[in-house]
């Protein structure tokens, strides 16, 4: 079994790299892809913590990308994610410095956030979210921040309330354009692909035209197993998968203590369960395609 879709406590997982490699093993998992939000720093470590390479380990990210159009109806869109998989080799140091200036980014998304938050009336700072995101403050650690506050009871009234992209304290973060982010993970060798498609506004005949315009700009993927994917979600994404001629991928999307209910390897409840073969298929279509394009 593998699992493609991970996060580290280098982004907002609460698992460390050595403990997902503990965990991983335990699990009996072949191969896990580290995929933090903007950062190769949790696989950077489990790769020093696992020297003897026990666990197939492949290095992914997670960008994160400006949608177009960036509203709707006047109701900013939440960012698009996109999955990279640099399944040779990690990438060149020109996509890590790269990576460097989407982590500003994130840090000044976090000053202009916590003013947001201070000029609604809340009482917090960052120094309260860097307790829970030691490495990386995102999003969800200002909703536990806020719960602990019992400014909000749940993580996701949090987001509705106040840190959702078109909630009362967004920030428009300065992000890549999914062009470009598929432009700089193509660059750097990586395999491209559209994470958690169930996520995005556009469904039905709007997401098939989204995915026809992104297999044009060079998209080669598209997740279809993910934790929040039903069985009929994952046969649409199939279907799209094959009539774009796009690398069907997949992965639980774990985020340890910070979404329990998803487990290492098997998402939730079981439904995501992928085979070491199907590694070695994404393996194929991808290689096949770079001796072809
Ligand atoms: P960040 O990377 O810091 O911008 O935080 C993004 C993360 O926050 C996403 O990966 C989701 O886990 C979570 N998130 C973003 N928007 C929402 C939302 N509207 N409801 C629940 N969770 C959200
Ligand atoms: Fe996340
Ligand atoms: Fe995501
Ligand atoms: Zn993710």
């Amino acid at each position: 079994m593998i699992d493609l879709h991970v996060h580290t406590n280098y982004s907002d997982g609460s698992t460390s790299p050595a403990d997902l490699v503990s965990l991983a093993c335990a699990a009996e998992l072949e191969a896990v892809a580290i995929t933090d939000h903007d950062t190769l720093a949790g696989y950077d470590q489990a790769r020093f913590e696992d020297p003897r390479h026990t666990l197939e380990l492949i290095c992914g990210v997670e960008l994160s990308t400006r949608p177009e159009p960036e509203s709707i109806a006047g109701r900013r869109q939440r960012s698009i994610h996109l999955l990279g998989y640099f399944l040779l080799c990690p990438p060149a140091p020109e996509f890590r410095i790269w990576l460097q200036h989407q982590q500003a980014a994130r840090r000044q998304r976090n000053v202009d956030l916590v003013a947001n938050l201070q000029r609604l009336g809340l009482q917090l700072t960052l120094s309260d979210a860097e307790v829970y995101g030691r490495n990386q403050v995102g999003r969800p650690h200002f909703a536990k921040v806020l719960c602990d506050k019992g400014y909000v009871v749940t993580m996701q009234q949090a987001f509705d309330l106040y840190l959702a992209d078109d909630a009362k304290a967004a920030v428009a973060r300065d992000e890549p354009s999914l062009e470009e982010g598929i432009r700089r993970i193509r660059n750097a060798g990586g395999l491209t692909s559209l994470a958690h498609p169930v996520r995005l506004p556009q469904q039905n005949i709007e997401l098939e035209c989204l995915v026809a315009h992104l297999a044009d700009m060079g998209l080669q993927g598209i997740e279809v197993y993910h934790s929040e994917h039903d069985a009929a979600q994952r046969a649409t994404y199939q279907d799209l998968a094959r009539r774009f001629d796009l690398i069907p991928t997949g992965g639980s999307d774990f985020h340890g203590q910070n979404k329990p209910s998803v487990q290492l390897g098997t998402g939730l409840d079981s439904n995501v369960c992928l085979h070491y073969s199907f590694l070695e298929q994404i393996r194929e279509m991808f290689y096949a395609r770079a001796c072809t394009r």
